[in-house]
């Protein structure tokens, strides 16, 4: 019988990280946030980096233990390798991304796809680049990670509830810790 070796879906190993409680009275934190982002992929670190270069603190209530390393996106454009550059964390993309300016399919031998993307000289980006989704939000987290004095994720942190008063909103969350409720500008 041939034998196989074990099957590995990914190369990437994601770090697992716990779930975290804040000090609370009467089960709502006794600090209250400036911002607070629901969700820690790529938009919601992107926005928690751009928001602290401007020197905005934000924490980041992400449900899942790690970032995502299910199926997910491949080819990153141009434009968002621009706004992760901006947001100082693409530099280490080439390496690892596989830059592309065109396509071919075929079906059972016959070509039924050709395409060409714009680029030239002045480009600084190649219009795709070929990454997985979870190298980039490895990379993002290692950004946030850099401004821990502004951005603080809160891991295994899952919003059930969100309500608008007069100074801000209210959050409820879900850990495995238990519930409580965070208050946000
Ligand atoms: C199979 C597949 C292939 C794709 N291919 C491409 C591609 O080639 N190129 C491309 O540009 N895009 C691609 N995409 C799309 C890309 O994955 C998404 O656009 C991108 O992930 C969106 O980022 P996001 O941060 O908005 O949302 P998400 O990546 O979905 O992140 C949302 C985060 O919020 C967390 N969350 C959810 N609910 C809660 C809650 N209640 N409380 C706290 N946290 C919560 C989730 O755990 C998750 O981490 C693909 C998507 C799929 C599924």
């Amino acid at each position: 019988m041939t034998s196989y070796p074990e099957y590995v879906p990914y190369p990437f190993q994601a770090e697992h990280h716990v779930a975290t409680h804040p000090v609370c009275t009467n089960g709502l934190e006794d600090h209250s946030h400036r911002v607070v982002i629901a969700g820690g992929g790529p938009v919601g670190f992107a926005t928690a980096l751009g928001l602290a270069k401007q020197g905005v603190a934000s924490v980041v209530l992400e449900a899942d233990d790690s970032v995502c390393f299910g199926s997910r996106a491949i080819c990153v454009s141009r434009r968002s390798l621009e706004i992760l550059h901006r947001l100082g964390v693409g530099a280490g993309f080439d390496a690892i991304g596989l830059p592309w300016t065109g396509g071919r399919s075929f079906y059972k031998g016959q070509e039924v796809l050709r395409f060409e993307m714009p680029q030239d000289d002045n480009q600084q980006f190649a219009p795709m680049v070929n990454m997985a989704q979870y190298s980039i939000e490895k990379t993002l987290l290692d950004g946030v990670q850099a401004y821990h004095h502004l951005i603080e994720v809160r891991w295994q942190t899952a919003v059930t509830g969100i309500t608008r008063n007069e100074d801000g909103v209210r959050l409820a969350v879900k850990t495995p810790q238990g519930a409580y409720q965070l208050h946000t500008d």
